[in-house]
């Protein structure tokens, strides 16, 4: 029965599968939803960047505006913090590795400028991509402080939002509850992720296995809503970021729409007030 079924399925999708994915900008949404198995009625879901600013983020802020999506981007705040290139680029002069540092800096800066202005939403990542989990009380408070203080005036949420690194002390709360409760303390509310792009991994920057990823998610079984973590930049790397993500985002937008429909944090988290 169930073989007979699944020849049945091979059969059906068969005329679908020898046209491509995408013709001429226009997904083919029938193939699309075939595909992927995707139940009849349209999920809802937000996308969200993690690990920016980054070289990359006017390019994906390029695209959300061209398809008129709000998303959300949790900062890591270091990449912001520019006052701590000020001086060593004085003292080393203007065509110093410090000053190139400096202006990198600035650049990211602006960029964050411009997430603001154009209406999407903006969260901390903390200051250093820690496990927040495994750090000492100190530590733990000065990451998250520091990361309020450098990004206060770029959040744009009441209560403002944040996001642990790996989301290591969300998702092990149960187990180690200290850094939900400090983020508490300091009056932030955690975002997790229903669903991840699993972007960051090389692995997958190869075709559209990234696409893959999250539409599987979304659509398999009864499927998934929810927040989908993405990254535009790399907490590894002083400016660059996640340029695969960011040159195949505008391909994998149109066919993330034939299953769903993009709506801003603000759809989930009907607690959260818009400064
Ligand atoms: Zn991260």
């Amino acid at each position: 029965m169930n073989l007979l079924k699944y020849c049945l399925g091979v059969l059906t999708l068969l005329p679908l599968l020898s046209t491509p994915m995408v013709q001429a900008g226009n997904p083919n949404c029938e193939q699309i939803r075939a595909t992927y198995q995707c139940p009849a009625e349209k999920k809802k879901i937000t996308l969200s960047f993690d690990d920016g600013v980054a070289d990359v983020t006017p390019k994906v802020l390029d695209v959300l505006k061209r398809e008129k999506i709000k998303a959300t981007f949790f900062i890591l705040a270091n990449k912001v913090d520019c006052g701590i290139y000020t001086k060593s680029c004085q003292q080393n002069g203007p065509n110093s590795a410090q000053c190139q540092s400096l202006n990198l800096c600035k650049q990211r800066l602006n960029t964050l400028a411009r997430i603001k202005r154009e209406g999407h939403t903006i969260g901390s990542h903390s200051y250093h991509h820690d496990r927040h989990s495994e750090l000492p009380a100190d530590r733990l408070q000065w990451t998250i402080q520091k990361s309020k203080l450098i990004l206060s005036k770029y959040l744009t949420t009441e209560p403002p939002v944040f996001r642990l690194p790996y989301g290591d002390g969300w998702f092990n709360q149960k187990a180690r509850p200290q850094a939900m409760a400090a983020l508490k303390r300091n009056g932030f509310e955690h975002i997790g992720w229903e669903m991840t792009a699993y972007d960051w991994n090389v692995d997958y920057q190869n075709g559209d296995k990234i696409l893959d990823n999250v539409m599987n998610q979304m659509c398999s079984g009864k499927g998934r809503q929810g927040v989908v973590l993405f990254h535009d930049g790399d907490f590894e790397k002083e400016h660059t970021g996640r340029p695969f993500t960011a040159n195949n985002l505008a391909r994998w937008i149109p066919m993330l729409r034939c299953a769903a429909d993009f709506v801003p944090l603000t759809h989930f988290k009907k607690n959260l007030r818009v400064k």
